[in-house]
């Protein structure tokens, strides 16, 4: 049945009435690459750069091993777009020489940005060997930081990205809820944002995203979750720049219908996924989506958002 519902769409992510919504992947290094080409993807919506600091605990990979491997996946997308993320260690993903080892809530602790920003070489480094691998490349090339709770965030990391010299945008995610309640103010750093849903579900609940018995917390389709994704995307339309989403949301493809009416403008999703979702966004209109969402947002659960987005959808 999952196969009959992507009834030969191809091309690149559109709403039934044209409005292109671009469909990139999440890959964590090279050996992602080949299935996101194979799966249409239009680039890379975030690059996981953890991969590459996992295999020593002692200290960062040296500017010439990251430039080979940023080279080596900006060359995979001639013309395309990738979204690099700077390195997001510590709660989920702690690194010995960057994360403090005594931290009681290391989810609320120094983690993302706040890391590099304490290490500020780790940052000149990994700029600098993007800044590298870039150059020359017909690639279009996006850097974006994790964790970043405000302006003065989004600020310090531009700032580092222009010492650089970074021929790039620079881009937030937000993942913490201050990110999406600020969006214009954090937009007047940084020229896009990013929703890592993941993260923003888990501070948005104040429920651990590794915690099985508080899984529920993690429902994307939380009406709460949708709040602020849609604070997230009217605020960078008021300022002319784009708000995607990386986390799994994008994954649902009716979720990537409601996504698309909240006013994100890109999604990027395990390449598996993408298929699905461009098969179900081509069977909709904008204005279809756009009544999902505010369908979606007028309930009161999880299960309710998802039973009135799928009535509206469904019923059309
Ligand atoms: C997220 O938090 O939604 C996200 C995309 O980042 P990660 O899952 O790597 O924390
Ligand atoms: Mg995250």
């Amino acid at each position: 049945a999952r196969k009959a519902a992507l009834s030969g769409v191809t091309g690149p992510g559109a709403t039934s009435d044209g409005h292109k919504v671009p469909l990139l992947a999440n890959i964590g290094g090279l050996s992602d690459v080949q299935a996101a080409v194979e799966a249409g993807a239009e680039g890379v919506g975030l690059f996981r750069t953890e991969f590459l600091f996992l295999d020593d605990s002692e200290r960062a990979p040296s500017e010439e091993k990251q430039f080979e491997a940023y080279r080596s996946v900006l060359e995979a997308f001639p013309e395309g777009r990738v979204v690099v993320r700077v390195l997001d260690a510590g709660a989920d993903k702690p690194l010995a020489f960057l994360t403090p080892a005594d931290e009681p809530n290391p989810a609320l602790g120094v983690r993302g940005l706040r890391s590099l920003l304490d290490h500020p070489d780790v940052l000149r480094t990994q700029l600098t060997a993007l800044a590298r691998a870039v150059e020359g490349l017909p690639v279009y090339l996006e850097v974006m930081a994790p964790m970043v709770a405000d302006r003065a965030d989004a600020k310090a990391f531009a700032d580092a990205c222009r010492a650089a010299g970074l021929h790039a945008k620079f881009g937030a995610m937000v993942e913490i809820p201050s990110a999406a309640l600020r969006a214009r103010s954090i937009l007047q750093e940084v020229e896009f944002l990013s929703l890592g849903t993941n993260d923003l579900a888990q501070y948005t609940f104040a429920a651990d995203r590794q915690v099985g018995a508080v899984a529920r917390w993690q429902d994307p389709w939380q009406p709460a979750l949708l709040d602020l994704v849609a604070l997230s995307a009217e605020g960078a339309k008021a300022e002319g720049k784009s708000c995607g989403v990386c986390g799994e949301a994008a994954s649902d493809p009716l979720l990537a219908c409601v996504l698309t009416g909240l006013g994100v403008t890109s999604l990027s999703m395990g390449s598996a996924s993408i298929p699905y979702v461009r098969a179900t966004l081509a069977k909709h209109t904008l204005a279809q989506c756009e009544r999902a969402a505010s369908a979606a947002r007028a309930a009161d659960s999880a299960e309710g958002a998802r039973a009135a987005a799928q009535a509206v959808l469904s019923g059309e």
